[in-house]
């Protein structure tokens, strides 16, 4: 084995939506030669807290991060938050549970309206998937299970997405409050997937820096290496650090490797790791 060269600065665990228990994860990391690594659950510390003593032993480096779900305008934006140093999470902390509060208050909603069209769901089995971040898709797993339909696919585009009849709000706090949260503890907040982003990154960027974001994740899965290149010039011209990691879901996104991405595509320079905690 080539040693725990490789680093890896997204990822999740069954905390949030991967299927990896942390422990899992950080036997995964030593298995592919993942030397550092950050768990970004979304909307959680509960996977990293776990897996610290784990990476400790094992000899991984862990970072704490977190990816948040936020809103910009009508879009959707996801935020990587890390945490490299020793700041006071405290008020942050807070701040995420109150994000549970929300999505839990949200998931008994949305129970009790596909219960209205006619499903037999509670949310305490949506849970029993999801624990601490039930969200939409365990909700369609189910709806799998129990036959309601064919495919997670079918359950999002029938029911469950924005768009369809099922959906139900859940409040999302504004992408200038997570940067301004994430940094107010001390963290590094990272603009995630930009290639997700609806809209022009280039010219969004202006305003997303003056609120406050000093990060953007250049390496990443699905980007191509133009993708990466655009991203490296933009977070040079912007004056912004540079993330990376392969957004690792296990089992639930199986084309994706720890720490290597699609086939090999993705390749961290460990600078990325050093820079972050500058
Ligand atoms: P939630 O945070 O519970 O509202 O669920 C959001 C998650 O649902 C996202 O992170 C995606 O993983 C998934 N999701 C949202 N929209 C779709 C869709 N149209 N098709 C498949 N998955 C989706
Ligand atoms: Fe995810
Ligand atoms: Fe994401
Ligand atoms: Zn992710």
């Amino acid at each position: 084995m080539a040693g725990l060269s490789l680093i890896d600065l997204h990822t999740h665990t069954n905390e949030s939506d991967g299927s990896f228990s942390p422990a899992e994860l950080i036997e995964e990391a030593v298995r592919t030669g993942v030397g550092a690594l950050a768990i970004t659950d979304h909307d959680t510390f509960a996977g990293y807290d776990e897996a610290l003593p784990l990476a400790c032993q094992a000899g991984v480096e862990l970072v704490r991060g977190i990816e948040l779900s936020t809103k910009l305008l009508d879009r959707s934006v996801h935020l990587l938050g890390y945490f490299p140093g020793h700041g006071d999470l405290e008020d942050f902390r807070a701040w995420v549970l109150d994000l549970q509060t929300s999505r839990r208050e949200r998931n008994v909603r949305l129970a009790a309206r596909l219960r209205e069209l006619g499903m037999d769901i509670r949310v305490e089995e949506a849970e029993a998937l999801g624990r601490g971040m039930t969200g939409r898709p365990h909700f369609a797993r189910i709806m799998v299970q129990k036959g309601y339909v064919a495919s997670i696919r079918q359950a999002f585009d029938d029911c469950l997405d924005e768009s369809a009849k099922g959906y139900v709000y859940r409040r999302e706090p504004h992408f200038t409050e997570g940067v301004r949260r994430i940094r107010a503890a001390g963290g590094v907040a990272s603009l995630a997937h930009p290639t997700r982003l609806v809209g022009d990154v280039a010219a969004l960027l202006p305003d997303l820096c003056a609120a406050g974001l000093n990060a953007i994740e250049a390496y990443h899965s699905d980007h191509t290496l133009a993708d990466t290149d655009l991203y490296l010039g933009l977070a040079h011209r912007h004056a912004l650090k540079v993330t990376g990691g392969s957004d690792f879901h296990g089992a639930f996104k199986p084309e994706v490797m720890l720490g290597t991405g699609r086939q090999g595509n993705l390749s961290i320079p460990r600078e990325v790791l050093e820079q972050l905690a500058l």
